[in-house]
């Protein structure tokens, strides 16, 4: 098999895990618009509301909820997502047997997705490795650990050895302007230059140099829990 290779979307049931509401953007967004075009089922699980996040420094938290709240939902909409969650509760209280219990219900029983999206597990911020070391803790289902896809994508630590690579150009100016939609943590400030740039970057690899392109590791559920836990020992 070749070392890389290029992003094919079909149709599919996809769960996305974000740990704040612009990772979805910022990693897959393209992606999403692209499985949006063909029909595919979206939703989304999103750790926290990044209520805590320097930007909001000052706005009540009541507020800077409602602001992050109504962002993401609009976002939502435009990516075609059908349901959003938030694991955390309101006071960004991390409660893990909660958490990690919602999670595997969302997985197994709720959703049983065909891909799930989420940051690769060697993503430096914290609360991204913290949604993959739930991931890595509950118990999942037999068949979905053989069957889905895991598909990790890039947000504040680019990938290391991505294998998938997946052609954005089409839909390169929606992404950017839902990046913008969140406005209340800086996605029109500095945020879409820097990852226009990035996907800017990613097609080098199978495109050429031609256009933009999202960068992935995309693996089995059971393999990639395997390569979570290696990385976290
Ligand atoms: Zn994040």
């Amino acid at each position: 098999m070749n070392k890389y290779q290029k992003y094919l979307p079909t149709k599919s049931n996809i769960l996305v895990l974000a740990p704040h509401p612009d990772d979805e953007v910022i990693g897959c967004g393209g992606t999403l618009l692209l499985h949006k075009n063909l029909g595919s089922i979206i939703n989304c699980v999103y750790l926290n509301r990044s209520e805590q996040s320097r930007f909001l420094t000052g706005i009540p938290l009541e507020e800077r909820v409602k602001i992050r709240e109504a962002e993401a939902a609009k976002v939502a909409q435009e990516l075609g997502v059908s349901n959003t969650h938030f694991l955390c509760d309101l006071n960004f209280k991390i409660k893990d047997d909660l958490l990690k219990n919602s999670l595997a219900v969302f997985i197994n029983k709720k959703y049983r997705p065909d891909i799930i999206f989420i940051p690769w597990y060697g993503d430096d911020h914290p609360e991204h490795v913290l949604i993959n070391q739930y991931l890595s803790e509950i118990k999942l289902d037999m068949d979905l650990l053989k069957s889905t896809l895991v598909i990790g994508y890039e947000v504040w630590t680019p990938i290391f050895r991505p294998n998938i690579f997946s052609n954005i150009t089409d839909v390169l100016q929606i992404k950017l302007s839902l990046l913008k939609m969140y406005h209340s943590v800086g996605g029109d400030s500095y945020y879409s230059e820097a990852i226009k740039g990035m996907n800017r970057f990613r097609s080098l690899y199978v495109y050429g140099g031609v256009g933009y392109s999202e960068a992935f590791m995309e693996m089995s559920l059971r393999d990639y829990i395997v390569a979570i836990k290696k990385s976290f020992h």
